[in-house]
């Protein structure tokens, strides 16, 4: 008798496939998965964010550009979201005495996109749950994963009870502080490297005006380049902007110094003073919005042997100053999706074409976001640097 090939390698079994993280781009994950036949368990640590009204209200947006847009067609939703996003066609800049200049993003009607981050992933959690083959858990966080045993550690959120459960395959799609990517840090010669700016960021928000309009050209990306700091800007549906300040912690212009609203609103009012009458709940949403930090996550190899891989942020986060973070994330489904086609069935060569294919483009965008935060808050404000149309002058 002839051998036979191995049964995971070279025919299309369908398997029960588990995914770590119903984020951006774990949800996306999931239906790129379940399209391919195969079962699909993700779990998820939060509660279901369609039901919980997780977003406390507030609007958080990101930049959707090609990349994120081919994967969104991908799985035919990308006129759906089209729908709810602003095409933001250039940056508008705002200098410290209220005067502002643009710079288009490219050709008339080229763009980048501002979506909202909760819309979003609603949405696709939304299809995923349509999908017959796909089962959403919320409220379950891994604590780690026994490799070797292939079982997953969890922890029921609601009750605190804790389970073992094993998987066939592991998809790792559970962020930049990834537990899927915790427990492969402990295997033999698991690179990993991590590293902070010394810089945070804060959410504040602009206002509608009165008749529920845009206070700011609504079809541009705002900033505000001060020199060793900067605040973006960019367009929500209701009216409002999100605007996202970058800021030293430390020093005589930083967080740390900013410590009561009387010093918030002194300052605000001196370097970004065409902004502050636009901000009525500046001082509490200072005081009301986290401080986070920003940090850049390289690793390798993502693939653990054939039956775990990482994706998006747990394999490569980013800081976001070219909005590319969950960009790069959906492409990394739609290369995986290619790979899928290619090689049905042999996760073998899946798994290493991926993290082979990917690994370059996601180190490049990491160091790219990094040089750009330089061009965004300095490079952008200088007149020698960059060809500036004056569209308005106060
Ligand atoms: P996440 O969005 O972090 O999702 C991970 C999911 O896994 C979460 O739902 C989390 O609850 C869950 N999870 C975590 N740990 C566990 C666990 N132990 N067990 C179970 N579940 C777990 N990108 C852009 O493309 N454009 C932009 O304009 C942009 N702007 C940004 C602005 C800021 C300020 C920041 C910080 C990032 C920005 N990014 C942007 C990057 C983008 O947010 C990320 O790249 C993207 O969210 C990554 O998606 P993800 O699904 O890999 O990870």
């Amino acid at each position: 008798n002839a051998p036979q090939p191995a049964a995971s390698h070279n025919q299309t079994e369908k398997e029960q496939l588990t995914v770590m993280g119903g984020g951006l781009v774990g949800s996306l994950l999931s239906l790129y998965l379940a399209r391919h036949g195969h079962r699909v368990q993700v779990f998820e640590r939060r509660p279901d964010p369609r039901r919980a009204g997780a977003d406390g209200g507030r609007s958080i947006n990101l930049a959707l550009s090609d990349r994120g847009w081919r994967a969104l067609e991908g799985i035919g939703i990308a006129e759906a979201v089209r729908e709810v996003a602003i095409p933001m066609y250039g940056r508008v800049m705002h200098d410290a005495q209220g005067n502002l200049s643009y710079q288009p993003y490219g050709q008339p009607g080229q763009g980048i996109y501002s979506v909202s981050r909760g819309g979003l992933n609603r949405r696709l959690l939304d299809l995923a749950e349509a999908e017959p083959n796909i089962q959403l858990n919320f409220g379950q966080q891994c604590l780690e994963v026994d490799l070797r045993g292939q079982q997953l550690h969890l922890r029921d959120a609601a009750t605190g009870q804790e389970k073992h459960l094993g998987y066939q395959r592991l998809f790792g799609t559970d962020g930049a502080f990834s537990a899927v990517r915790g427990s492969m840090q402990r295997t033999d010669r698991f690179d990993y490297a991590q590293s902070y700016l010394e810089y945070g960021y804060k959410e504040l928000t602009i206002a509608p005006a009165a008749d529920g309009t845009w206070q700011l050209e609504k079809h541009a990306l705002h900033i505000w380049p001060r020199g060793r700091y900067m605040m973006i800007a960019l367009p929500n549906l209701d009216g409002t902007f999100t605007c996202t300040l970058f800021f030293p912690f430390e020093g005589e212009e930083s967080f740390a110094a900013l410590r009561t609203p009387e010093q918030v609103q002194a300052f605000f009012e001196r370097v970004f003073p065409d902004a502050v009458p636009l901000m009525p709940e500046l001082t509490d949403d200072f005081f009301g919005n986290p401080t986070a930090s920003l940090v850049t996550v390289k690793c390798f190899p993502w693939a653990h042997q054939d039956d775990v891989v990482l994706l998006g942020d747990a394999a490569h986060a980013i800081v976001p100053f070219y909005g590319q973070g969950m960009n790069a994330g959906f492409e990394d489904c739609t290369v995986l999706d290619e790979l899928l086609r290619q090689h049905p069935g042999n996760w073998h060569a899946v798994f290493q074409e991926f993290q082979r294919v990917r690994k370059p483009n996601a180190d490049a965008i990491a160091d790219l976001a990094v040089y750009n935060f330089v061009e965004m808050r300095d490079k952008v404000a200088d007149p020698k640097f960059l060809l500036q149309k004056k569209i308005e002058s106060k």
